[in-house]
């Protein structure tokens, strides 16, 4: 590994280009926003990381629940944004200069806004919602604080989600261009590297995983590969003081002989591209084991944006009894970087067949697959190479299960549009019917909700994964547990309530959930949720006058199966 900052190494003038190019970058960034907050920026996220689904869109920062956050420049409240999913409790700022700020996953909004929020909410009588303000209706000044850190939404600990966007360009940028001072002094880490060895048409046949051992200073080692075309993913992650996180890194590079293949940098992302990241993110390795492996070569139906460059796609050609070498740089922020040299010896030519497979699905064109019991679409642009797709039934069964179980190729085939699924129904009685669903077993075991329509004796719909599919049916209503009412105090104070809401199946990443409404003597009251816990809190108005009250507490799931909880309690003056 090697440590230390950039330093130009003569007669790699790619690498010259860069420094170029980074110079030019820092001179163009010459807005400057002040600091969404006043603790130590410490980065449990970095932008453009590969997750599921999408490049992150921002950074992240830690920091305790309830620091203040401000806003970093002058504008209006563009959107607030309460979910108990994606970004919670969310503020969007636009400011003079063409830029939004977004503040994710907020513990609360300042109390000005609050009531705006509220306001709006009760009068659509709906807790979860976004709100869009006309212009310069809330004016915002720089420094203002406008919320507090915390853990709503998509958030495993408490943090500030901080995002800039270019509503000119419409693309999220690296907030990190707009003067945040991050201390960073360690290099990224290299964990694994795996070669995907394809077929003339990019479609993998082999693969091999190789350890890297860091506490070599550039390393090189020989590896042997049979010949033919290969690609390369590398598993590689930034480290910083003061934190465990294993964060994305800023560029990364791979050169095949002293060439650039490869160049991944995260300084723009255009927003309608972020679900691209499939394409760049080892879709596979991720699913399996949580693993970040960034591909250095282009999957066929990856339309890249300028955030990537490829030369032949990535994709290099391992010669029999020829040794090829390959460099790969990663790069922080900051300008650490981590070098590792890879000498790859060709052996004879060797390509293992395509996997067992009962239907060969394109990428270009609209496929249909039929049989007796099911019937498949994918839309052309669903996926981003051909594949080799796997279809079984089941031989199990399962309780509530109310067709056949179709095993649709695998999880972990990444999708860019969703797929549309027909399944022919066993013997189901009439009045199950709107009970029923399709269903996905994933690989924790849970089913997942998926809706359809009934047409004849074919349930079907749209399903944004391979899996294993059936139709199920879901009569059993969602449960509410009370978290508040043993200690709940006759006064006239402000209480908070909090109940937990769950249910026995779950529902697409792309839903929210619980779906509820309370109520206090019949007026609706407003309330926060959480998706990861089901948790949702509110709190008593603050004018309840002396007298009884009764709270009420509807919940339902996807198929309508209803749940009521009711508490009568008293308030004395
Ligand atoms: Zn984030």
């Amino acid at each position: 590994m090697t440590l230390g900052k950039r330093t130009l190494v003569p007669g790699r003038t790619i690498l010259k280009i860069n420094l170029f190019i980074i110079g030019i970058i820092s001179l163009l960034s010459v807005t400057k926003f002040g600091n969404p907050v006043k603790i130590n920026i410490s980065l449990s996220g970095t932008f453009a990381e590969l997750r599921p689904d999408h490049f992150h869109g921002g950074i992240d920062i830690k920091g305790v629940e309830g620091t203040p956050v401000y806003a970093v420049d002058d504008g209006y409240i563009y959107k607030l944004e309460s979910k108990g999913t994606g970004y919670g409790n969310v503020i969007f700022i636009k400011h003079q200069n063409g830029f939004m700020s977004v503040y994710g996953h907020l513990l609360a909004f300042n109390p000005a806004l609050s009531a705006h929020y509220d306001k709006e909410a009760k009068k659509f009588r709906k807790s979860n919602l976004a709100v869009f303000l006309k212009k310069n209706e809330i004016k915002i000044k720089k420094g203002d604080i406008i919320g507090e850190i915390g853990n709503s939404g998509f958030s495993f600990g408490p943090h500030l989600h901080y995002e800039i966007r270019n509503l000119i360009s419409k693309k999220q940028v690296n907030p990190l261009f707009f003067g945040i001072k991050v201390k960073d002094c360690a290099a990224p880490k290299w964990k694994k590297i795996k070669f995907i060895q394809v077929d003339e048409h990019r479609i993998p046949r082999q693969e091999k995983i190789i350890q890297l051992d860091d506490n070599s200073y550039f390393k090189v080692d020989t590896i042997d590969l049979f010949s033919g075309k290969n690609g390369l993913a590398a598993q590689v992650f930034d480290v910083m003081e003061g934190n465990n996180n294993k964060n994305g890194i800023y560029q990364l590079k791979m050169l095949v002989n002293g060439v650039l293949h490869f160049h991944f940098s995260a300084n723009k992302i255009p927003l309608h591209e972020t679900k691209y990241a499939n394409a760049l993110i080892d879709y596979k390795e991720n699913k399996k084991s949580k693993d970040i492996y960034y591909r250095c070569h282009r999957l066929p139906g990856f339309n890249a944006g300028k955030y990537v460059q490829f030369f032949n796609d990535g994709f290099f050609e391992v010669k029999e009894d020829k040794m090829t070498s390959i460099e790969i740089e990663a790069l922080d922020y900051t300008g650490n970087y981590s070098r590792k040299k890879i000498v790859v010896r060709g052996q004879k030519r060797y390509l293992p067949p395509l996997p067992y497979h009962d239907y060969y699905v394109k990428r270009t064109i609209n496929n249909v697959f039929k049989t007796y019991f099911i019937e498949l679409k994918i839309p052309k642009g669903a996926i981003y190479q051909n594949i080799p797709l796997r279809y079984h039934e089941l031989k199990e069964t399962r309780k509530e299960t109310f067709s056949r179980i179709h095993g649709v190729h695998h999880e972990y085939e990444p999708l860019h549009k969703d797929i549309f699924l027909s399944v022919r129904s066993g013997i189901i009685p009439d009045y199950l019917k709107e009970k029923a669903f399709i269903s996905a077993c994933n690989q924790e075991g849970k089913f997942v909700n998926f809706g359809g329509r009934w047409r004849k004796n074919f349930l079907e719909g749209y399903v944004d994964q391979f899996g294993e599919f059936s139709i199920m049916v879901d009569t059993i209503p969602p449960e509410i547990k009370d978290l508040s009412f043993k200690s709940f105090p006759g006064r006239r104070k402000l209480v908070k309530i909090q109940f937990q809401i769950t249910d026995n199946f779950d529902l697409p990443k792309s839903m929210d959930f619980p779906f509820y409404k309370v109520t206090i003597n019949g007026e609706w009251l407003k309330m926060t949720s959480d998706r990861k816990s089901g948790v949702i809190i509110g709190y008593l108005p603050e004018n309840l006058k002396r007298g009884k009250y009764e709270l009420k507490i509807v919940s339902w799931d996807r198929m309508n199966n209803q749940k009521q909880y009711v508490k009568t309690f008293k308030v004395w003056g």
